[in-house]
């Protein structure tokens, strides 16, 4: 039987680990994140897109573990706002503020605006310790509020509307939000594909020492 593989969710955040490691259950696969490994050093999240992030994520952990990495990158893109906050979306209105405050701030920015498209979207990235990646994307459609609305979540769910089930994301369940939302789209791609995506992890695996024993009759 071929060795299982080991799957480095580049994340410490135990809730998306458990998430992934639910959708991807029934494949051979080790799910670890970041807190199996102890202290590694911060990746720079400096690119100007969720792809190039979520792959300087997962290509920096493989690289530095030597084990292959997965890693998402999303966030919240408002049409009237051009975009922002986008890729910014974790640090808008300061690195400390609240997810409250945070969506506070965005209702303020759009305060008489009568264009409340916006789009949740998500990238997810699979590095070998090569280098190499591929690549999922989902989005998720819907408007921005008045005013926030419901209690479940995080983020900027109480203020995104999802029309076709005439609810915020905050205001759906967690097994709801997980089938229709951005990240659930992306990680349902991945799971389609999940079996082939071994088979690339194994191409790109550094080959394994082999130590054979021979014995003292063996030639
Ligand atoms: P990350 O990709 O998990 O780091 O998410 C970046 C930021 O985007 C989060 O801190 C949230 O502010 C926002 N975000 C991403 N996904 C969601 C979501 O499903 N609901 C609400 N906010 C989200």
């Amino acid at each position: 039987m071929r060795d299982q593989i080991t799957l480095v969710i580049a994340t410490r955040n135990t809730g998306k680990t458990a998430e992934i490691r639910d959708r991807l259950k029934e494949f051979p696969v080790d799910i670890k994140n970041l807190d199996d490994f102890g202290p590694i050093p911060e990746v720079n999240e400096d690119g100007e897109t969720f792809d190039e992030n979520a792959y300087k994520k997962a290509s920096f952990a493989a690289r530095i573990l030597a084990l292959p990495a997965l890693a998402d990158d999303s966030g919240l893109v408002v049409e009237a706002l051009g975009g922002a906050p986008g890729i910014y979306s974790a640090r808008y209105g300061g690195k400390d503020a609240s997810d409250e405050e945070r969506c506070a701030k965005l209702l303020k920015e759009m305060e008489g605006e009568t264009n409340r498209k916006a789009v949740f979207e998500c990238v997810i990235s699979i590095a070998a310790p090569t280098g190499e990646a591929l690549t999922y994307e989902a989005r998720c459609e819907g408007l921005i509020t008045e005013r926030p609305a419901g209690k479940n979540g995080f983020g900027y769910d109480p203020v995104f509307y999802y029309p076709p089930l005439k609810k915020t994301f905050a205001e759906l369940s967690r097994a709801d939000k997980n089938h229709i939302s951005h990240r659930g789209r992306a990680l349902q791609q991945l799971r389609n594909e999940f079996d082939k995506v071994l088979i690339w992890i194994r191409q790109y695996m550094p080959p394994q020492e082999k130590f054979i024993c021979k014995t003292e009759n063996s030639n």
